[in-house]
């Protein structure tokens, strides 16, 4: 893969999970990085991690993707820095709190969640993509998720970001259709990340992200795979191509065969 080679790659969130990995991978196919997360240890971490750094500039800064001010602040430090972009992943992301139904979310937990997952995603885009647009031939990514396609029991905060995020990122690509910017959406189904303990999640669910879930390496890898292709839509797991088939093939009624895959009840 020498596509990504002496890019610019922008990546939020880039301080555990897919974003680490994301920049990891990244770094040792030579591109130059602007990585950011709003827990700046974290973060350090990752810049610890990255291979090839003689190859490459790295900037890091701490950001919280839902401050819009603080956005707008950190890319025009990051084009002053680079002088232009040629990738931008909107990956920051957090998962609602409890794994709790609908009415027993509270509305600053819909707002935290929103805030980020989706606010983040449109802080990024709007402060990144006149930059894009300047660049012969550059890359917007927004990671969805499976459940912006899927919607399970417990995961309304989440499922409403995510749907949201998809349909943001289609229209974005209906509107960016014939330009230099290629407009891909992410769509993971599980991935081995901090994502369910950062979200305080019962610990049978933290234990199937950790066993059952897809590494974040391959994960990245299979993402960098589709953004170099220009892909719409990149689904990432098999589970996640089974749940958007099913989808697809019987949106009112796909949920008891979702239940089975999930291992849920289907009385819920
Ligand atoms: P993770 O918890 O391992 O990493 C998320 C990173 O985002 C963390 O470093 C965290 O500090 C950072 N972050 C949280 N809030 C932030 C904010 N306000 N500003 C900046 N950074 C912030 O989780 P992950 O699984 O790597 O998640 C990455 C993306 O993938 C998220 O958008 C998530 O919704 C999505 N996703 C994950 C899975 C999965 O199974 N892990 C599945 C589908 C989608």
């Amino acid at each position: 893969m020498t596509y990504f080679r002496n890019k610019i790659a922008v990546i939020t969130g880039a301080g555990s999970g897919i974003g680490r990995a994301l920049a990891v991978e990244m770094a040792s196919l030579g591109c130059h990085l602007a990585i950011s997360d709003i827990n700046a240890s974290s973060l350090a971490g990752t810049v610890e991690q990255l291979p090839n750094r003689d190859n490459i500039t790295v900037h890091s800064a701490s950001l919280d993707t839902s401050d819009r001010e603080a956005f707008a602040v950190y890319a025009r430090e990051v084009v002053a820095t680079f002088g232009g972009v040629d990738v931008l992943f909107n990956n920051a992301g957090v998962a609602s709190r409890n794994n709790l139904a609908l009415l027993e979310l509270d509305y600053a937990e819909y707002e935290r969640v929103i805030n980020i997952n989706l606010w983040g995603v449109i802080h990024g885009t709007h402060e990144f993509l006149p930059h894009l647009l300047a660049r012969p031939n550059s890359h917007l990514v927004n990671v969805s998720s499976v459940f912006g396609l899927v919607a399970p029991p417990n995961t309304g905060a989440y499922c409403a970001s995510k749907f949201a995020v998809r349909g943001y990122t289609e229209t974005l690509r209906s509107e960016l259709e014939g330009s230099n910017v290629q407009v891909s959406c992410v769509h993971p189904g599980v991935i081995a990340t901090n994502i369910a303990v950062a979200a305080d999640a019962p610990a049978d669910m933290v234990q199937q992200f950790a066993t059952r879930g897809l590494s974040p390496e391959q994960a990245a890898r299979q993402i960098l795979k589709g953004v170099e292709k220009g892909k719409a839509r990149v689904l990432v797991t098999r589970g996640a191509y089974l749940l958007d088939w099913l989808q697809r093939l019987t949106p009112a009624h796909y949920r008891p065969l979702m239940f089975t895959m999930m291992g849920l009840k289907p009385e819920l």
